[in-house]
């Protein structure tokens, strides 16, 4: 019998060993050790990457969930729309704030968020939805956004699982009022430990999520609310940097499975 690995990162991370070793040396070397020029510079083309005004590197997919969901100030009394089918983090963000994580069917052909059930499960409690572009397959990104407006609640992607995938050419975390994605080794860009990103159209939601990753201080050791310890290690970010241009842009087919519904 052979034992047949459900992800090698053997091949992928050897072919890069040369350059992740001179990226080590050289953050060893530059005694900064938590966020600056090397975070910044990661984040920069994140966001060239993925079409989005601000992204922020955070110290993991399950805590951008929760970075953007504090930055909106969702909490206590709230309902979320989220999809059933999904890693736990996506519902356990949400119970964390005190917020009440409302199921929703998924669509049985592709996985993601079924809108029609979304639209029974809305109330006057919602204050989100939380749809999951599961498997590298980016959700009906213009059907999320009517269905937010209509509804008046926000939106925040979870694509944890689809950094890189398209719809109609817009990249997954663009359209949403957050989009929060994981570097878990395992996901589309895998480090080599844990890390996410956080993503936002938004200047004001961009600045909360700043001020919220670094235990909302601001100036330093001024807090006027209480944030947490969200952030991204500077190495983490050289290497996965190194990555980046190596994940290929992936076009979902979503549309060709509709029509075959
Ligand atoms: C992996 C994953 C997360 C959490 O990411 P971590 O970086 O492991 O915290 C959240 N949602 C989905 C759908 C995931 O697959």
């Amino acid at each position: 019998m052979t034992n047949v690995p459900l992800l090698d990162l053997g091949p992928q991370n050897r072919a890069l060993e040369t350059q992740f070793e001179a990226a080590f040396r050289d953050v060893l070397r530059s005694n900064m050790f938590i966020m600056g020029p090397r975070l910044e510079a990661f984040e920069k083309d994140c966001a060239a990457f993925l079409g989005v005004k601000h992204a922020l590197g955070v110290s993991s997919g399950t805590d951008a969930l929760l970075l953007a969901l504090m930055a909106l100030g969702i909490g206590e009394g709230d309902e979320v729309l989220l999809p059933s089918f999904t890693f736990f983090a996506t519902a356990g963000s949400v119970s964390r704030l005190g917020a009440t994580p409302v199921w929703v069917d998924v669509n049985p052909h592709h996985f993601n968020i079924d809108l029609a059930d979304a639209a029974r499960k809305v109330g006057p409690r919602t204050a989100a939805i939380m749809p999951v572009h599961l498997f590298g397959q980016s959700s009906d990104l213009d059907a999320l956004q009517a269905f937010a407006s209509a509804h008046q609640i926000r939106v925040i992607e979870d694509a944890a699982q689809s950094m890189g995938a398209r719809w109609k050419g817009r990249a997954t975390m663009s359209s949403g009022d957050f989009g929060a994605t994981s570097f878990f080794p395992s996901k589309n860009l895998g480090g080599m430990g844990d890390s996410g990103l956080v993503t936002t159209q938004d200047d004001a939601l961009a600045e909360r999520a700043r001020i919220l990753r670094v235990h909302g201080m601001q100036p330093k050791y001024y807090h006027r609310e209480v944030g947490a310890n969200f952030r991204m290690d500077p190495l983490q970010a050289a290497l996965l940097h190194l990555k980046l241009p190596h994940l290929p842009v992936s076009y979902t087919h979503l549309r060709a499975h509709e029509t075959v519904l």
